[in-house]
């Protein structure tokens, strides 16, 4: 077979769009493409896959093998060549195919007699919605210039795949999905809510309206130009003084400037230029094929850099001019339900938070920055739903519920009905706990128990009046340094602390110094590889080691306090050592304030949180020289138990409410009530925000409280529907069970004094 002519690609792609536009149905159209696509590569054979029901490939049509095993043959993903073209996303050029060892024979096909095989994905997004083959008798090496051609008329194949005009979408797509047809996807639950709205996608595909360019050469020079200014811009960024850029931060910029200057790259975007695409079709279908392949690796880094490049191409399709249009036409719906493959917290900020309902990020989870900023904003979040973005349009009806972790997309009329009844229920639930916003949190025996909130952004600050709490019991003040992409310098951390104050109005807010190290490392740091990060170099160890990142931080607290009250809560202390050599540091900057003259609190508290057991033993020490203590449950159970709290496999092994549990916290609010009965002892670990939890602790003789705002009026309501006395005892009886039962009769408890136990969701 002779090479193709340089003209050969782009006058077949010209050929294809002509018989696109013929008025023929779908499989004479697919005959047609494969056999006009075979003569001009002067292949014996041209065959198309596609993908049914998810693992199957099916052949749907073919110049030169049997017309009679087209819809019969059928093989499984990774079997056969064909098979494995779309197991790896990866282009298969064979001089001799019978001698692969996935060579698979299909004598229905008649395929025996061609020996060289060129197989290349049809791809879309990371999808492969199947394979475009060509075959040759002899044993011949297909060259590159044939490779390059035949993935650009796969991607024509997958545009128009894409459109439904081939077949239907369901009959091609994994598990039969179509992004025409209703599909429940299932995620994990990162921020709780029902949201029912409209679907939009963050940072949508670019909608390329000419895929075959007229003047290849022209064409050419205009991909240079974006490559140049896209490099230029690359450069100009690491080289800007505004950005302070250092350590990791650094290399992260310098990897991308890198990956900018890729010659395989530049190289890849040329070929496909060369063989007749437009440069902006050029750009989209080397991103496809990236992402194909770096979506099947098992490498996180290389994962990760997926992103450096999804990000460099839509520069480049910018530089191009298609930034300003994309599947999305522009204007935000109201009740947007927003759809990203992945998210920074920046990005959701930039939204305008009365349009969006709803979120779904494919590569969330738990601790992602952008599910604590989706949490403190209100927005129901779901993750770890790879692929769904793919399936979603803009404006098809969405339905997101955390609480049973279902996305359901396209509802049915039913399935909206349904929905619609349960938010009315929410709802009548909602102005339930409205009603009791700004009533005590006191329980039928007369125990007033202090109820704060958990908070650590702006963003949270609302919820203090909103919730109806008494203040912030837990302010993070780590997640500040997370979400930025450089370290807060004392004057940024100072206006910050200082727009907390202000906005608490006078409520107490407890500031837990920088809880930083275990799995919040920010950005901009150096990553120290750790065995055990939960059990490493964490909070206060850090700032004993690093002593001037505690005391710039004490320093802007004080400034910002501006001589209200202060109150500092050290978190991670192991031993009571730690606690005076931190409170020593503390003690330091409040002289050194007034030895200047500035302001000093006019009453300081310094208190500790009990979360690594062995302060259990030192209990009677920590209560007398710590100004008040909070049990942070999260942490401290995950010890106690020897569970990971963030391995899904573990962390919800053992209940909260065990024996163990209660005999633990009983035994540190009777310490509390023997040794200092006027230092508060709070809970503010998850467990603080559950009803029927809190009912247990409150039992137990805790009498302050600190939870996620949305829990304080359903934790009110229990408070304020609960006798404690009988409680009481049975919670002595509980704590020397030796089975499981105690969650179970705790809520047969609940039940029969009337305590009410309700969750907002
Ligand atoms: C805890 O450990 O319970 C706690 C409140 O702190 P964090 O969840 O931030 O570790
Ligand atoms: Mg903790």
């Amino acid at each position: 077979m002779p090479p193709v002519s340089v003209g050969g690609p782009r006058v077949l792609l010209r050929r294809l769009r002509e018989i696109m536009a013929e008025r023929i149905s779908a499989q004479p159209r697919l005959d047609k493409l494969v056999s006009v696509i075979a003569a001009n590569m002067v292949a014996e054979v041209c065959s198309v896959y596609l993908r049914r029901g998810g693992r199957e490939l099916e052949l749907f049509a073919t110049e030169g093998l049997n017309r009679t095993a087209v819809h019969k043959t059928h093989l499984n993903l990774g079997e056969g060549l064909v098979g494995l073209v779309a197991s790896t996303a990866v282009p298969l050029n064979l001089t001799n195919a019978p001698e692969h060892p996935n060579f698979a024979y299909r004598p229905e096909t008649g395929e025996d007699p061609f020996r060289s095989f060129l197989g290349v994905p049809i791809v879309r997004g990371e999808r492969v919605f199947g394979v475009l083959t060509v075959q040759n008798r002899t044993a011949r090496q297909y060259d590159e210039e044939e490779e390059e051609a035949l993935l650009t008329i796969a991607m024509v194949l997958a545009e128009v795949v894409a459109q439904g005009a081939l077949v239907d979408l369901s009959e091609l797509d994994e598990g039969g999905l179509s992004p025409t047809r209703p599909a429940v996807f299932r995620g994990d639950p990162l921020a709780e809510g029902i949201a029912i709205g409209t679907a939009y996608l963050h940072e949508p595909r670019v909608k390329i309206d000419s895929l075959i360019a007229d003047d290849p050469v022209a064409e050419l020079a205009r991909l240079d130009k974006a490559l140049g200014d896209l490099r230029q811009g690359v450069d100009a960024m690491l080289e800007s003084t505004e950005l302070d850029l250092s350590g990791e931060t650094r290399e992260v910029i310098e990897a991308y400037r890198l990956f900018a200057h890729d010659q395989g790259w530049s190289h890849r975007l040329r070929d496909a230029v060369r063989a007749g695409l437009t440069a902006e079709a050029a750009v989209e279908r080397v991103q496809d094929e990236t992402r194909a392949r770096f979506s099947r690796t098992d490498d996180a880094y290389l994962r990760e850099r997926l992103h450096d490049f999804d990000d460099l191409a839509r520069r480049l399709q910018r530089h191009l001019g298609l930034g300003g249009t994309n599947e999305n036409g522009g204007a935000i719906p109201a009740n947007a339900v927003v759809f990203a493959r992945a998210m920074g917290p920046a990005d959701l900020l930039d939204y305008s938070r009365d349009k969006i309902v709803g979120l779904v990020v494919e590569e969330a989870t738990a601790t992602s920055h952008i599910s604590i900023v989706a949490r403190a904003m209100g927005i129901p979040l779901i993750g770890g739903t790879i692929g769904i973005t793919d399936l979603t349009r803009l404006g098809d009806d969405v339905i997101l519920d955390s609480q049973s972790c279902e996305i359901h997309l396209r509802p049915s009329a039913e399935i909206m009905r349904v929905f619609d009844a349960k938010r009315g229920l929410l709802a009548q639930r909602e102005a339930r706990f409205a009603a009791i916003r700004d009533e005590p949190a006191v329980t039928k025996d007369g125990i007033r128990i202090a109820l704060n909130i958990n908070a650590g952004l702006l963003i949270d600050l609302p919820h203090l009046a909103e919730s109806g709490s008494d203040g912030i019991g837990l302010f993070r003040t780590e997640l500040q340094f997370l979400i930025g992409t450089t370290m807060p310098r004392l004057a940024d951390q100072i206006s910050f602390y200082k727009a907390v104050y202000d906005s608490a109005e006078g409520k107490p807010i407890t500031f837990r110094t920088l809880d930083l190290g275990g799995d919040k490392v920010p950005n901009y740091a150096r990553r120290v590889r750790e065995e055990n990060p939960a059990l490493g170099w964490r909070a206060i160890r850090i700032a004993l080691d690093r002593p001037a990142l505690l005391r710039y931080q004490v320093r802007a607290l004080i400034t910002a306090a501006n001589g209200r009250p202060l109150k500092i809560m050290l978190p991670m202390v192991s031993e009571v050592s730690e606690f005076q050599a931190a409170k020593l540091l503390i003690d330091r900057e409040v002289s050194r304030a007034a030895q200047r003259g500035s302001p000093v609190p006019a009453k300081l508290e310094i208190g500790a949180m009990v979360e690594v057991p062995s302060l259990l033993f030192e209990l009677h020490q920590i209560l007398t020289c710590a100004d008040f203590l909070s049990v942070g449950s999260n942490d401290l159970l995950q010890f106690i138990f020897a569970a990971d709290r963030s391995n899904p496999t573990v962390a919800r092994r053992y209940d909260t409410l065990s024996p163990a549990v209660l005999n633990l916290i009983r035994r540190i609010a009777l310490a509390g009530a023997d040794v200092a009965p006027r230092r508060t002892i709070s809970v503010c670990g998850e467990m603080a925000g559950r009803p029927l939890e809190a009912m247990a602790l409150v039992g137990l003789g805790i009498t302050s409280l600190s939870m996620q705002a949305s829990m304080i009026a359903p934790v009110k309501m229990m408070i304020r529907s609960l006798d404690t006395r009988p409680l009481r005892g049975l919670l002595e009886q509980l704590c020397t069970i030796n089975d499981r039962s105690t969650r179970s009769r705790l809520t047969e408890f609940a039940k029969h004094e009337g305590v009410v136990i309700e969750h907002p969701f």
